[in-house]
């Protein structure tokens, strides 16, 4: 009896695991419970370009960023999954009022973002919480709890050489459905996985792109992309999950509803406010010219 109950438990720890949502077919993204369906500040969305609207809102920090980390990785069953060890990372400015945590960072193969309707390869997610909560989780059901900084690749012709310590452990964790881990075997500095110029970026507020779909996410896309070769994808594509070959792990588009997207560009002021600047400048030289011819 003792056994059958221990068996039953692990049966239903198994069954309640992440595992009851996918990509395709009855788990897929149009049956994913609750907020994902009903929610109106979804993400992933497409970034029209044209319709964003350019502000400075400040550069973004990124804390400890060129530091060099040892790191596990997963195979979640949904995405590959690093996380790095030691001292906390941290991602502040922009429009955050808070100091926010890396928690981990994990691929989409294909992009989730698409902008101006098209979509690159592959999309890494920095997954940051708000460090006045407790943990992830808690942060993750707080408004503007978590910050995700999302880096877009484009297909390239060479590996991006700073993919590889993180490609050659996926392979090796391709079967591995669950949370086996392997260490990487080279330190990573997640400097390296921004694109060089990391002050311009696209802002919006949305939710977690996986269930439960939390909307407490500030999104930063950066506008920049880096590199990624079809050999280095081909290991992604490749990547087990319970439901079979985890060929590509993207939610679909969402509405963007009532929501802006704004486009950070450093030191822009807008037209509105430069044609505003030249009104009183012409004005102020026409009065003091007035003023002179009056004496
Ligand atoms: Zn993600």
């Amino acid at each position: 009896m003792r056994l059958f109950c221990l068996i039953a438990l692990l049966l239903g720890l198994q069954a309640s695991d992440a595992s009851e949502w996918g990509y395709w077919g009855k788990y897929g993204p149009n049956n994913w419970p609750g907020i994902c369906t009903t929610g109106k500040k979804q993400s992933p969305i497409n970034i029209a370009t044209e319709d964003a609207e350019r502000i400075d809102l400040g550069a973004l920090k990124f804390n400890r960023y060129d530091f060099a980390f040892s790191g596990d990785l997963i195979n979640t069953g949904h995405s590959v999954q690093i996380r790095l060890h030691g001292v906390p990372i941290h991602l502040s400015g922009g429009s955050l009022s808070s100091v926010y945590v890396l928690e981990q960072m994990h691929f989409h193969w294909p992009a989730e973002h698409t902008v101006d309707g098209l979509r690159d390869p592959l999309e890494l997610h920095l997954v940051h919480y708000d460090e006045q909560y407790a943990n992830f989780s808690e942060a993750a059901q707080k408004e503007n709890g978590i910050a995700v900084v999302a880096v877009l690749f484009k297909l390239d012709n060479y590996d991006n050489p700073e993919l590889m310590p993180i490609v050659e452990t996926a392979e090796m964790v391709s079967n591995w459905v669950g949370h086996s881990m392997l260490e990487i075997r080279t330190k990573l500095i997640p400097l390296l996985f921004l694109p060089k110029d990391h002050t311009t970026y696209y802002h919006y507020e949305g939710s977690l792109t996986t269930p439960n779909c939390q909307e407490s996410v500030m999104w930063f896309v950066m506008t920049e992309k880096l590199t990624v070769s079809e050999a280095q994808l081909s290991v992604f594509r490749h990547i087990e999950s319970s439901n079979g070959t985890l060929k590509f792990n993207y939610r679909p588009i969402q509405k963007l509803g009532n929501r802006k997207v704004y486009h950070r560009l450093e030191g822009y002021v807008s037209a509105s406010s430069s044609i505003t600047y030249s009104f009183y400048t012409v004005f102020s030289i026409l009065l003091v010219r007035l003023l002179r011819e009056d004496f």
